[in-house]
């Protein structure tokens, strides 16, 4: 039979280098104080293991709520000195190994979760339900989390064949370019603006591309044109049966009247029906009429 502990233990919550002072048990929030610990941290900007202490700073970052109460971490940490040449100037504070990132206001597990939340509903869903939960944090942070992860993602590499389309992130208002390896299906960018300008951006870095598949709008031809003179051009099949649809409903709407009377008693209409039929026919308009 297992033992149960009535006792939790917090510190081990927390990276080891990172102690607990106090605790403070409000009715809406817990604040645990904290002081660092440690020796060295690696440098967030070249990865260099640093080892000296430039000097200290309190930082209050929000923690996941514990039983609905917000947890406020209360914390002094160091600054490091970085002499490399990328970071001659900069004394990067320590991020205790992916538990806080650099100058974040929250946990990087409370990011996570907003983050999570976020794609699972929307930005403003997931930060509705975190402010349920005492989570102090807006829609528009929830983005800039969002972003922040994206940014932090290795560039995705496409094939040599890629489709190029725009869609609506609010339809009349603001549109995108997606753009998709036509090997793998993947999305591999998402692009601000349908007018050509950012994809001649991303066309720029992807110069090894031969073949684009698109519309038959023409910012995208332009685009391409522009800096990939050599690139085979494709219009997709799915715009042509788009554009084909559109052709023949514009000559029917023009060339067909849209109601179109058919006289029951007409000869040639019902030499094959009964008397009773067109009777029950009659019967069938007045009804629906
Ligand atoms: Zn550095």
């Amino acid at each position: 039979m297992a033992i149960l502990d009535s006792t939790l233990n917090l510190q081990s919550f927390y990276p080891s280098d990172l102690k607990i002072l106090s605790i403070e048990d409000t009715h809406d929030k817990i604040i645990i104080h904290m002081h660092s610990t440690s020796t060295s941290c690696t440098c967030h900007r070249c990865g260099a293991l640093l080892h000296q202490h430039h000097g200290s700073h309190r930082r209050t970052v929000q923690d996941l709520p514990i039983l609905g109460k917000r947890m406020i971490l209360d914390m002094q940490i160091y600054d490091y000195e970085c002499n490399s040449d990328a970071c001659a100037s900069s004394a990067p504070t320590e991020t205790f190994g992916g538990f806080l990132s650099y100058n974040s206001r929250m946990t990087d597990r409370l990011e996570d979760f907003a983050c999570v939340l976020a794609v699972e509903t929307s930005c403003e869903a997931s930060a509705r339900i975190m402010k349920s939960m005492n989570v102090k944090i807006s829609g528009d942070t929830v983005i800039r989390l969002l972003l922040k992860r994206y940014s932090k993602q290795p560039a995705k590499i496409c094939g040599s064949s890629i489709g190029i389309d725009d869609f609506a992130f609010k339809k009349r208002h603001t549109y995108g370019t997606i753009i998709v390896d036509e090997a793998t299906h993947n999305t591999v960018a998402i692009l601000d603006g349908r007018d050509g300008a950012t994809l001649k951006e991303w066309l720029k870095q992807n110069k090894h591309v031969t073949t684009v598949s698109r519309d038959r709008a023409s910012a995208y031809a332009k685009a391409v044109e522009e800096i990939l003179p050599n690139c085979m051009q494709i219009a997709d099949r799915f715009h042509l049966h788009q554009n084909l649809m559109e052709a023949v409903n514009k000559i029917l709407g023009r060339e067909i009247p849209a109601t179109n009377e058919i006289p029951i008693n007409s000869p040639e209409n019902n030499t094959d029906l009964s008397t009773s039929q067109i009777e029950a026919g009659k019967k069938n308009l007045i009804q629906c009429g």
